[in-house]
């Protein structure tokens, strides 16, 4: 066979949580499986890094165990806004692990379960129907029974999410500084969340020790501001308890995405492609939801395939699955985001913080 051009029983393009819990499933079960990804090692990504109990329980079945990565664990939701504080209880057990850490740990798991990881090197396009992708050495690989596409927010050229026009989709960022020992004191067991107008901030401790602070924001505000220390500067006026922290992670270095579109779905597929993670499904990154939804795509696809289920089967059915966490997040985020509706509901969870609570149990996808 001319080795630019290779067969493989099925392919993973990306190597996130959902690609990896596809490779890893589909290995577990004899499959041949091979995940190409375009990062050389470990690295940042633009997350929170919130795990819920739904992405704890996932990782578990995936024999990937949090706590033995240093994951914090979480009990408690903080909420600030307009100088009022809320704290809730969460429902079950979180816990905060930088993705560094956490997507290392998968795709480790994924080699060890017996797949072929391909690391360092970017897929540049695809052909939905032939299964196959171009290499950015020039190769080609074709998936002989199925393609499974995990390349989160970033499209692939011939196989790009059908997404509606309507452009505005939210800006990702994510800094990690040295917080001082109160704020050690006040994130420990928390998810801190700082909603303000088009957008939040979120903040939590990670395995070393580090404040993983991340921000979504509308493309407007962050234009408005001109830049990313604009920006903070003017929450920092905005809201002074983020002040506070923001204050900290002066000098660390940030990075961002752009476009993540909030609230879509794929509501069907090719017969042999399969998308998982963000490429299935987006909920708002408010609702600490997209790596349990990314583990739990990934498992299921993997699954629809041992079964014989066709691609648009799967992606018909995760889109019913999802849409409820992806409609109740929609609604958090509106609300979260709009100064009215967020002074309407910081009140109503200052006399009853169980909605709080409420909030984040119906926003999981298990
Ligand atoms: C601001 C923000 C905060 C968030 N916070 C949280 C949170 O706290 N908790 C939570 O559960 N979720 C959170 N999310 C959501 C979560 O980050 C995503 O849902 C999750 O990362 C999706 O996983 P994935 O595997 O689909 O994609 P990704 O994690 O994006 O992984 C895709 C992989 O594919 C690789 N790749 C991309 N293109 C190519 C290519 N052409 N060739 C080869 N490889 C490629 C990339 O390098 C990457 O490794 C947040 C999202 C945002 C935007």
């Amino acid at each position: 066979m001319n080795a630019d051009r290779r067969i493989v029983e099925t392919l993973v393009v990306g190597g996130g949580p959902a690609g990896s819990a596809t490779a890893m499933t589909l290995a577990r079960n004899g499959v041949a499986v091979e995940l190409i990804e375009r990062q050389p090692g470990a690295h940042d990504v633009v997350c929170g890094g919130f795990l819920g109990w739904d992405a704890l329980a996932a990782l578990r079945r995936l024999g990937v165990h949090a706590q033995e990565q240093g994951a914090r664990p979480i009990s408690r939701l903080r909420l600030a806004s307009g100088g009022h504080v809320i704290e809730a209880r969460l429902p079950r057990m979180a816990a905060g692990l930088s993705r560094r850490c956490l997507d290392e740990a998968l795709r480790h798991a994924a080699e060890t379960a017996g797949a072929t990881i391909r690391r360092g090197l970017t897929v540049r396009g695809g052909d939905a129907a032939g299964l196959s992708v171009r290499l950015e050495d020039g190769s080609e690989l074709r998936a002989g029974a199925a393609l499974f596409l995990a390349t989160g927010k970033h499209e692939l050229r011939g196989m790009a999410r059908p997404l509606p026009e309507r452009g505005g989709w939210a800006v990702g960022l994510r800094a990690a500084f040295v917080p001082d020992p109160a704020l050690v004191a006040a994130l420990t067991g928390v998810i801190e969340l700082h909603p303000f107008d088009d957008g939040y901030a979120g903040l939590l401790l990670q395995e070393d020790g580090r404040a993983n602070l991340c921000l979504s924001v509308a493309p407007e505000r962050l234009r408005a501001a001109r830049t990313i220390d604009g920006l903070l500067a003017g929450l920092a006026l905005e809201a002074p308890l983020l002040g506070e922290r923001i204050v900290q992670a002066a000098g660390a270095e940030w990075i961002s995405v752009s476009n993540v579109p909030y609230g879509w779905r794929a509501r069907g597929s090719a017969a042999s492609l399969y998308r998982v993670g963000d490429q299935g499904s987006v909920i708002a990154s408010l609702a600490g939801d997209g790596i349990a939804m990314a583990l739990t795509s990934g498992i299921a696809a993997a699954e629809a395939f041992l079964r014989g289920d066709s691609g648009d089967l799967f992606q018909r059915r995760w889109a019913a699955r999802s849409a409820r966490p992806l409609r109740v997040a929609e609604g958090l985020r509106w609300a979260a985001e709009k100064a009215g509706p967020r002074r309407a509901a910081m009140g109503l969870m200052t006399l009853a913080p169980g909605l709080a609570t409420l909030g984040a149990r119906l926003t999981r996808i298990a």
